[in-house]
């Protein structure tokens, strides 16, 4: 879309602000005061994407790149991305994490994948509406690499000593892929044990992927103390949505 046929679109269809909600300009992807307001995983771990290191529980995941904390504002609007059809965000968060990923020669990009029944429930893949708009912005090639073969409980609902097994055997590769030697970039929105990310990781390593780079839109903080911590995982249990 040119410049002009972009501004005359906004008239009709004006964009908001995914925090705040507020009209921005045509070409913004987030507010001015947002932009500075809303707290950055600067310091995160590069390895597991972290602010206290887990790096030890992660064996196939390369690299995580990250936005935000999972807290106030930028989980409101994941919510509302996920959960009140407000798949607009996916195009705004899209090319804020684009702008975050360095060029690294990715071959492809992909996403974390749903099961049908969990598509025809929400009707959309966030995730995979994310991941298509970051390989937009960095000229990419999106592929299915995975599908969820099985239901699995909802991660959140789990203690995490049992997020790692209700995955197993979940992911496959996507029939008709070769992805030997490829360098891949997988999307999700919300790294909260990792469990879904690793194990993502863990089959395309094994189906010979060169390397596995993630990111996502927002990592929990585990500096939290426990008690700061259930309190959230429970507030995304009452609204019985995904987040790992
Ligand atoms: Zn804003
Ligand atoms: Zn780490």
């Amino acid at each position: 879309m040119s410049d002009l046929s972009r501004r005359i679109f906004s008239l009709f269809f004006p964009e908001h602000c995914p925090f705040c909600d507020n009209i921005i300009s045509p070409g913004e992807d987030w507010c001015a005061d947002c932009r500075k307001k809303v707290a950055k995983t600067e310091d995160c771990c590069p390895y597991c994407g972290k602010p206290v290191c887990e790096c030890k529980e992660r064996k196939h995941l390369d690299r995580v790149y990250s936005l935000y904390f999972y807290e106030g504002s930028v989980r409101d609007a994941i919510l509302k991305m996920k959960g009140d059809g407000r798949a607009a965000f996916c195009r705004s968060f899209g090319r804020i994490l684009a702008d975050r990923i360095p060029n690294e020669g990715f071959d492809w990009i992909t996403c974390v994948p749903m099961s049908k029944k969990e598509l025809r429930k929400r009707g959309y893949n966030p995730q995979e509406w994310l991941a298509k708009y970051i390989a937009k912005e960095k000229e990419l090639c999106f592929r299915p690499l995975l599908m969820k073969q099985r239901e699995t409980e909802a991660q959140h609902t789990l203690p995490l000593a049992k997020r790692k097994t209700n995955l197993n055997g979940a992911f496959a590769l996507s029939k008709q892929v070769e992805i030997l030697g490829k360098r891949i970039l997988l999307i999700d929105d919300i790294l909260t044990s990792g469990a879904t990310l690793e194990e993502s990781a863990r089959v395309l390593k094994e189906g010979g992927a060169a390397s596995v780079f993630a990111a996502v839109i927002a990592v929990t903080d585990n500096r939290l103390k426990p008690k700061e911590k259930s309190d959230i995982i429970e507030e995304n249990g009452e609204n019985s949505l995904k987040t790992d």
